[in-house]
């Protein structure tokens, strides 16, 4: 005869298994849409750390004497990441006014937060040098004990699959560049797509067939109420955005 405790347990797993399902928030460059913030600096880190988004993403290049530097563009005010030295880089201001931080830098400040770090490395100039970066930023991260809350993201298929092979077992790495199907991600050893929200209008069947390979959905850039609720309807699990409030709002006031 089942009891009241096996009921209650039922209903208990039920709903920790929603909520478990529940789409999860990624910043995309940090939360810089607001006062004093700015894109991929460290005050975005420690915003979307402070309205607990669960991860913040940023862009890591490395600059010309090696040093890993964290920006989006190729070039910042007429500096180009790939010839720069750490010099050249922290004298750049950044739209808030704070220096353009080097990983490491980026890295000791992570240190004071617990959110998970969605780093993604550009596509660099050669393979050889994507395998240079890609050994330093899994080290880096090692040294500074954040290799278990750190995701890896790239456009380069030869940096996603040096992620895989370099950054401890576990560690999930999305591939970015929309081309290749669920069942070729998985063979990749890919935790899943992390794709432009136009690849999965055009092939909505990629997210379930993902989740019975058993892998993660992540979406960019949606900053859009409507595609942020198809996002949510199409049970994709990651919503990389702009707008972070929005859609925390927009997933409040489905429950
Ligand atoms: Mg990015």
């Amino acid at each position: 005869m089942k009891t009241i405790f096996y009921y209650f347990s039922l209903i208990m797993f039920l709903f920790m298994q929603d909520a478990m399902a529940q789409t999860k928030i990624i910043a995309h460059r940090g939360f810089w849409d607001t006062s004093g913030s700015a894109q991929n600096s460290i005050a975005a880190l420690l915003k979307a750390d402070s309205i607990g988004c669960y991860g913040s993403e940023f862009d890591v290049w490395m600059a010309g004497d090696g040093e890993l530097v964290v920006n989006h563009d190729a070039s910042y005010k007429g500096v180009k990441m790939d010839k720069a030295t750490v010099a050249d880089i922290n004298k750049l201001k950044l739209a808030n006014g704070e220096p353009m931080p080097t990983l490491t830098q980026y890295f000791e400040a992570a240190k004071k937060t617990n959110i998970k770090l969605i780093l993604e490395l550009k596509k660099l100039s050669s393979v050889k040098l994507e395998t240079e970066a890609v050994e330093k930023i899994v080290a880096l991260a090692k040294s500074y004990g954040l290799d278990h809350r750190i995701e890896y993201i790239s456009f380069s298929k030869h940096a996603t699959e040096e992620f895989i092979r370099l950054a401890p077992k576990g560690t999930a790495i999305f591939y970015l560049n929309g081309n290749l199907n669920p069942q070729q991600l998985k063979e990749m050893g890919c935790a899943g797509p992390d794709y432009n929200l136009s690849v999965f209008k055009k092939h909505p069947n990629w997210i379930e067939e993902c989740h019975q390979l058993g892998m993660k959905v992540n979406v960019w850039t949606v900053n859009k109420e409507s595609d942020m609720e198809w996002c949510i309807n199409h049970k994709i699990d990651f919503i990389t955005t702009d707008k972070p409030v929005l859609l925390q709002h927009l997933i409040a006031s489905q429950q």
